[in-house]
């Protein structure tokens, strides 16, 4: 269940000390068969703020929930007319070098599989396009009637003709998509139905207060079954749905690496706490395994 972050999730054991230093980190890689768990703060160097980091919007946004989302047609108004705007910043944002440094891992032999809790697509764009998107991604649109998955862009298109001069101003964009727009704005709004069956659309993300599917949850433990070292990358892991596979590595003695600015939820699991930003420390990373140099694993 992805919830809302708790603020009474205390610690009984003083987490590590965070460094900045990269050895022990290349150290777990260097063996192999790690698997990667990323979050918003792996795609902040993309122009797509985090919640939560250094520069959080959760205090000021409250992200939508599934409840809102099916209950309420003014909920979803408000959700298409936001999402209308930031869909298109997100569709724009390019992949960083974090992500291209997973990828390089990837085709290293060092890095197993990924999982992402990130909706932006990036990591696919950067060339792990296996990565799991654990929360879903924001290029698909589901119906939440007739099931059919649909691509996003085509919806834009939809939206853009159904909304002919809309161009609300814009404030702050959120990583889900989600910006902040005036009231009135967003009363002038039209959604779009279903085209097949005239039902509901959703984004093909996991809400706030949404379960991940099962069988998705199921292949994210199986690859953290198959490795031997979790890497979490940009990430406070503040909701259960990703700290339940650092808290799965942790159990199964498997150590857990968490490169993230700033403090994190799982860090009373982690072997090693790197404070870097992600994309200098990824590449460098990358450099001193020699990965950027091709390897066969
Ligand atoms: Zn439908």
């Amino acid at each position: 269940m992805r919830t809302r972050p708790t603020l009474s999730w205390t610690s009984a054991d003083a987490p590590l000390p965070r460094t900045s230093s990269l050895d022990e980190l290349t150290g777990v890689v260097a063996r192999g068969r790690v698997a990667v768990l990323s979050g918003a703060g792996l795609s902040t160097e993309s122009g797509i703020p985090d919640y939560r980091g250094e520069s959080g919007s959760l205090r000021r946004h409250t992200p939508m929930t599934y409840d809102e989302f099916v209950s309420s047609a003014e909920g979803r108004q408000r959700y298409w007319a936001r999402s209308h705007l930031g869909w298109r910043t997100i569709a724009r944002a390019d992949p960083n070098d974090g992500h291209r440094a997973v990828t390089a891992l990837r085709d290293g032999g060092y890095v197993r599989g990924v999982i992402t809790q990130n909706v932006d697509g990036l990591h696919q764009a950067a060339g792990t396009t296996d990565a799991v998107e654990l929360h879903g991604s924001l290029d698909r649109v589901v119906c939440l009637d007739c099931r059919r998955t649909s691509p996003r862009a085509e919806l834009d298109r939809r939206l853009r003709a159904a909304n002919p001069g809309f161009t609300g101003a814009a404030t702050r964009i959120n990583p889900d998509g989600d910006v902040e727009l005036p009231a009135d704005v967003v009363r002038g709004f039209r959604t779009v139905p279903c085209e097949t069956c005239e039902g509901v659309l959703k984004p093909d993300v996991v809400f706030f207060g949404e379960n991940v599917p099962r069988p998705r949850v199921e292949q994210c433990y199986r690859l953290v079954d198959d490795a031997e070292a979790l890497l979490v990358l940009g990430s406070s892991l503040t909701v259960m749905s990703g700290l339940r596979f650092v808290r799965h590595a942790a159990k199964a003695g498997k150590p857990v690496v968490i490169v993230n600015r700033g403090e994190t939820r799982g860090d009373r699991y982690a072997a090693v706490r790197v404070d870097r930003p992600l994309g200098p420390a990824l590449t460098e990373l990358v450099s001193r395994l020699g990965a950027d140099r091709g390897r066969t694993a």
